[in-house]
């Protein structure tokens, strides 16, 4: 979404590698190019119709996870094209001074992010760091590694002794407290 033009937005996506966009672009040496582009009459409304449905608003986290946005594993092309046509017909708000979507709900606490890693070996710890998003974990071998809870649901490995099992967008933002 952009309330520029599209060529400018796309420039960002292709320039700016601390972003999801130009992640994609720095691990696959692949530019990403306009397919389609439309007006609309209100962009924050059009862009909540795309993104506010199913699977995003049924995985925790998901909505503010730029990365798990772009990942094919859960939205495919079909999925682009409903939430484009959503998006066309989602029209103005009736009071464009509030946000479109009511706010999120309460992110998932450490309760249910121990039960989702419930038999990995892994265990949250407190320490390494002050990070609001990202929580700290411990591997059976004492590694001390910080990722956000939901990766760690998608990946319950220890970056250190199974770097393999990640995906190298996820490996990357991993942060290695102490091996
Ligand atoms: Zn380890």
């Amino acid at each position: 979404m952009t309330t520029r033009s599209p060529q400018v937005r796309l420039k960002e996506h292709n320039t700016q590698f601390d972003k999801a966009a130009g992640q994609v672009v720095e691990a696959t040496g692949q530019e990403w190019i306009i397919k389609e582009y439309f007006e609309v009459e209100d962009t924050y409304n059009a862009e909540s119709a795309f993104f506010h449905r199913s699977p995003l608003t049924e995985i925790p986290h998901a909505l503010s996870d730029e990365l798990l946005k772009l990942d094919d594993k859960y939205m495919n092309w079909d999925w682009v094209n409903e939430g484009l046509v959503a998006a066309k017909s989602a029209g103005i708000r009736s009071n464009t001074s509030q946000p479109p979507n009511p706010k999120p709900e309460p992110k998932k606490g450490a309760k249910w992010i121990e039960a989702q890693i419930e038999g990995s070996g892994l265990k949250p710890i407190k320490g390494c760091g002050n990070g609001i998003t990202k929580v700290s974990f411990e591997c059976p071998e004492g590694h001390i590694f910080k990722i956000s809870g939901y990766s760690l649901i998608r990946f319950p490995f220890c970056p250190v002794c199974e770097p393999e099992r990640f995906d190298a967008y996820t490996l990357r933002r991993v942060k290695v407290c102490s091996s």
